[in-house]
């Protein structure tokens, strides 16, 4: 990793959405990927959504195995006002209330959500978006790439358990996907990750953005610090925290 220091951070625009919890209803549920579950919902209560940033996220409300109710954060894919459409991806990981959830559910079902409570846009003078994740930073990279102007590049670097759990994302500006294969199984394991970036040139004006697992998004923003990248031209989000299943799920 070599790149040109560059001097002016991009401007990062935080915008505040009015608190509110909304009842939506399932309008279609599809397989997008055999790991990525895509709903779409609708309902009266989306008039004032908003959602400025492509990683923005809402609360899903869903219920536990006891009775009760949890709150999992979300990428909104996509929103069209004028459609009455919002857009959710849910990654089927095996075992959780948002994922058993997201399987469950059938279309004409209530959807609950709250948020976004803000945005962050991250503004001009970006142009190369470097994009890590893994399949839960999908959505909101897949929302970045598609959401690119025109001369503006992105390299994305997912992580997915194989090629049919790749995704094609249409944009103005260009993008050069690179696809890590490794079973959900070994989703906190960062390796792969970090031989990816053996060797990775970064054009100046490069914003590095992370999301994964909470300890291998860390490992990888370290990385960059090491190289020397500038911490005002990255930014580094732990999407979710692995946790011994049995133990998770020991009374
Ligand atoms: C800002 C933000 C945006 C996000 N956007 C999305 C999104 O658009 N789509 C999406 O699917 N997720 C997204 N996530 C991640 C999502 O919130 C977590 O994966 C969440 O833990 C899933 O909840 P759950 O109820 O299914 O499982 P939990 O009850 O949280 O976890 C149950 C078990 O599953 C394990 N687990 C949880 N997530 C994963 C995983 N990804 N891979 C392997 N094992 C896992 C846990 O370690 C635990 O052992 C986002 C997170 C953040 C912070």
């Amino acid at each position: 990793m070599q790149e040109t220091s560059v001097p002016t951070p991009p401007p990062v625009e935080r915008i505040r959405h009015a608190q509110r919890r909304r009842t939506l209803t399932v309008a279609a549920r599809e397989r997008l990927t055999p790991h990525m579950i895509r709903l779409t919902l609708k309902g009266l209560e989306l008039h004032g959504f908003a959602s400025l940033g492509a990683d923005d996220h809402l609360k899903l409300i869903v219920p536990d195995a006891d009775g009760g109710e949890v709150q999992r954060d979300i990428t909104p894919r996509r929103f069209d006002a004028e459609a009455g459409d919002l857009v959710i991806d849910i990654l089927d990981h095996g075992a959780g209330p948002a994922a058993d959830w997201a399987r469950s559910v059938q279309p004409g079902d209530p959807a609950r959500i709250g948020g976004p409570r803000g945005s962050a846009v991250i503004g001009g003078g970006v142009v190369h978006w470097l994009l890590i994740g893994d399949e839960t930073a999908l959505p909101a990279i897949g929302r970045r790439i598609e959401e690119l102007p025109a001369g503006i590049h992105a390299t994305s670097l997912v992580a997915v358990p194989g090629p049919e759990d790749e995704q094609l994302f249409r944009t103005r500006g260009t993008h050069r996907p690179v696809w890590i294969h490794r079973p959900l199984s070994q989703a906190a394991r960062s390796e792969r990750f970090l031989a990816a970036l053996d060797g990775l040139k970064l054009p100046a004006r490069s914003f590095v953005w992370i999301a994964a697992e909470a300890a291998i998004a860390r490992e990888i923003r370290a990385r960059f610090l090491l190289e020397g990248h500038d911490p005002a031209w990255m930014k580094t989000s732990g999407y979710w925290t692995a946790r011994d299943r049995d133990a998770a799920e020991a009374p």
